[in-house]
């Protein structure tokens, strides 16, 4: 039709045509050659033609009288082939003219193609074409058919009617095809993923956010796996978020739809169980918090347990819970006459591991100590701590020598124990050892046997174990004497006496002071300390301001406040005062509570090197405190003392700064006004410090010093004053005024003063006459 219509060429013709043209121009060009005589280079360009053009053979020029002047590819025999009518070879002959004249002939052989008829008829482009198109209308017309068809077969598949009834179920219905694609989406689920049903008809499945009860992708889809492994898969739990605020949850049956040999597609129910799942999760949660709450309750009930029957640091029995252990045992082992045995163990000089190294490693001492007798709890015994660095041990089913034997043996392992920190912290322990065979007839009787094994151990130089013994005495109150003895062995009243006598004869108010301040420590240690400890207190604060000794008068005496370099002068001396108390007495606890008596209860203050809150050593706590208040409430000569209210009142107001708040407590509690006034009132007699401060005074006369003069009567005036000694006041008033004239009557003074102390040594032997001699502060 193409060819009838002209659409498409002939393809002899212009075959021809072509070669027609090729003639031509080969002629017109060996014409021109021919011309300029170049027959060389018109033999090349003929070969090259023959080597261009696959149809052409060979060219020939022939001019009039036969004779070839140039010629290509085997030119005469294929020319004589031609002239014989060969049928593969075609001869075309071209004249040729030169100057109007003919000149000869371009002769060129072609090959004739006559295909066979075969071959030519399947190369006719005509064929070609109709084949072309009848293959690209059939390919065309399959795809467009099968994708029709397609879509016809899923939806049509299913019948209108049970499409219809299939909208009505509640859950979700999804059919698709073996590829995962929607044949069938009923209402239902429509509703639920909020999409259209031509919508999923377009779509699969799979292309939905389906995800995890962890809002992770789902992996496998339950359809999907349904159709692969051709079974059923039920109650499979999917995620849907439908919108942002809408999330959805499915429980999905899948089941494969069978063909003859293969699956036809799968069939998927949707139940929305996102209310019931809600609520499984909810519950869950509570029950889980439920189940935490109640691990909790019974974790605290261990601890309440642990904490009602244990002792906090060590991690021993308390007294309570150790009795109840103890009486059980004592049952049993008279029941069945077991052998019971007691072990008192009590660390040996524990105080001064305290005062020494601080409450801290203390602490940690009883710590180690109790470590080494709970690993007895293993063996079945019951250890308590019994008291402060005192255990008892309970070893049941154990004789009287195996006990002494372990006892032996924890005294070794204390007295190896070493603290990392601390490696030159010896440690050492007194054991008593007894058991039931002894005779003892209850629980606390065999206590009383083991603590006073223990005390008999003490009693012997310590760091040893002592076994009951009938014949032992009993040695308890003489070893809480011992202590005392001890602290006065080593720092001996009469020594302190001498060094606070020669204070009050420089300086007879600081001296007071110190008493006062002495007796104060003494009412508030009581609840505290023991007798030793309270001794040491007292000599502290006794001694605390002898520094002063060596201030000169100048300062000593000034009347008014004092500039800061003479504070620093003061301080100093201060601190000379505590090296000369650690030289004489070489007490430990007693040089400790003076060099930290000024630690600030937080750490502030102006000595930052200093040891705060607790590990403070308590005397020094308290005599910061007894310090503080007589120094508050007691007359300058330059201002007036505050009252007992106004104290008590500025040390709360440094509780926890300044001072242990306890304490200042403890001190509110049993020190009040009359107290002091109580303790002030049997101070050793006034008449000596008197006498004293006049032989000061009559000396300065000697030597004529009006400003020491002045100074000493001054402060006797108030001194004598606060005594209720108006005479001596006023005699010290009139040696002070006269001091500060121009003009000192030097001789009149000298005359007064005399008199004066006269007078005083006359009382002073009066008061001593009268009065039984007071028992000294230090030898109560
Ligand atoms: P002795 O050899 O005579 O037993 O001398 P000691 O110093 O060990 O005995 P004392 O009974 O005089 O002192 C016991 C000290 O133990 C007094 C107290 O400060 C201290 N202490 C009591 N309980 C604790 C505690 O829980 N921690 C610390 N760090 N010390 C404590
Ligand atoms: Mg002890
Ligand atoms: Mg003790």
């Amino acid at each position: 039709m193409s060819h009838w219509l002209g659409l498409r060429a002939d393809e002899n013709e212009l075959k021809h045509q072509a070669r027609r043209q090729l003639c031509e121009t080969i002629a017109l060009n060996s014409t021109s050659h021919i011309r300029k005589q170049q027959w060389l280079d018109l033999q090349v360009t003929s070969e090259i033609l023959v080597d261009r053009y696959d149809d052409l053979l060979s060219i020939g020029i022939r001019n009039n009288f036969g004779d070839i002047k140039a010629d290509a590819g085997h030119h005469q025999d294929l020319w004589d082939d031609v002239r014989g009518e060969t049928p593969n070879v075609a001869g075309v002959s071209v004249p040729i003219t030169l100057n109007q004249r003919p000149y000869g002939n371009v002769e060129l052989v072609f090959r004739n193609q006559t295909p066979s008829l075969l071959v030519g008829f399947a190369e006719h482009p005509l064929i070609r074409l109709v084949v072309f198109f009848c293959i690209a209308a059939s390919i065309a017309y399959t795809v467009f058919l099968g994708k029709m068809m397609r879509v016809f077969n899923r939806t049509q598949v299913i019948p209108d009617r049970v499409r219809s009834a299939l909208d009505t179920l509640a859950e979700g219905l999804l059919v698709m095809d073996e590829r995962g694609k929607v044949a069938l989406a009923n209402h239902s689920f429509s509703q639920a993923v909020d999409l259209p049903t031509d919508v999923l008809l377009q779509s699969s499945a799979q292309s939905l956010p389906w995800t995890d009860a962890f809002d992770q992708p789902c992996k496998t889809l339950p359809w999907a796996e349904a159709l692969d492994e051709r079974r059923m898969v039920k109650e499979r739990i999917l995620h849907l978020q439908v919108t942002d605020n809408i999330r959805r949850i499915f429980s999905v049956n899948s089941a494969p739809i069978a063909g003859d040999r293969s699956n036809r597609g799968v069939i998927a129910t949707f139940r929305d169980v996102t209310q019931i799942e809600e609520h499984r999760v909810e519950i869950e949660t509570t029950l889980q918090l439920l189940q935490e709450s109640q691990n909790e309750i019974e974790r605290k009930n261990r601890e309440l347990e642990i904490l009602a029957s244990r002792d906090a640091l060590t991690g021993c029995l308390n007294r309570r819970a150790f009795f109840e252990q103890f009486g059980k045992l004592w049952r049993r082992s008279t029941k069945r006459d077991h052998h019971l045995a007691c072990i008192m163990v009590d660390n040996d000089y524990f105080k001064r591991v305290n005062d020494t190294y601080g409450h801290t490693v203390g602490d940690e001492v009883l710590r180690e100590v109790s470590k080494i007798l709970l690993e007895l709890e293993e063996t079945g015994a019951v250890v308590c701590r019994y008291g402060g660095e005192e255990f008892c041990v309970l070893l049941s089913q154990t004789s009287f020598d195996q006990a002494k034997q372990t006892a032996e043996e924890i005294r070794q392992r204390i007295e190896a124990l070493k603290l990392a920190d601390i490696p030159e912290l010896t440690l050492s322990a007194s054991l008593g050892v007894t058991e039931r065979c002894h005779g003892a007839l209850d629980p606390q009787a065999l206590i009383d046997q083991a603590d006073s094994c223990m005390y008999v151990a003490k009693r012997n130089g310590r760091n040893q174990v002592v076994g009951y013994d009938p014949n032992l005495p009993s040695f308890e109150q003489d070893v809480k004497d011992d202590a005392a003895d001890e602290a006065k062995a080593s720092v001996p009243p009469e020594a302190v006496s001498a060094l606070i006598s020669s204070l009050a004869y420089r300086d007879v108010f600081t001296a007071e002071h110190c008493q006062r301040v002495a007796m104060l420590c003494d009412v508030v240690s009581e609840a505290f300390m023991d007798q030793g400890d309270q001794y040491t207190l007292r000599a502290a604060a006794l001694l605390h301001d002898i520094g002063k000794i060596s201030v000169p008068d100048s300062i000593l005496m000034k009347q008014g406040r004092l500039r800061p370099d003479e504070i620093e002068l003061l301080d100093r001396h201060e601190s000379m005062g505590v090296s000369l108390i650690e030289t004489t007495f070489g007490d430990a606890c007693l040089t400790g509570i003076l060099t930290y008596r000024n630690a600030h209860f937080d750490g502030s203050g102006r000595r930052r090197d200093l040891p705060c809150g607790v590990n403070i050593p308590i005397g020094a706590r308290i005599l910061a405190i007894c310090d503080s208040y007589d120094s508050m409430v007691s007359d300058q000569v330059y201002r007036k003392g505050s009252s007992h209210e106004v104290a008590i009142a500025e040390l709360r107001r440094y509780a926890g700064s300044q001072f242990d708040p306890q304490l200042v407590e403890h001190f509110a509690q049993v020190v009040s006004e009359s107290t002091s006034e109580q303790r002030t009132s049997d101070e050793p007699d006034t008449a000596v410090q008197i006498c004293f401060q006049v032989e000061r005074i009559l000396e300065a006369v000697e030597h004529q010093d009006a400003a020491v003069l002045s100074s000493l009567s001054s402060r006797l005036s108030v001194y004598a004053r606060s005594r209720e000694a108006g005479i001596i006041s006023q005699a010290a008033d009139y040696l002070n005024q006269n001091s500060q004239l121009e003009a000192v009557p030097w001789e009149g003074l000298l005359a007064a003063t005399n008199a004066l102390l006269s007078e005083c040594r006359k009382t002073v032997e009066l008061v001593r006459e009268n009065t039984p001699q007071q028992p000294h502060l230090l030898a109560r």
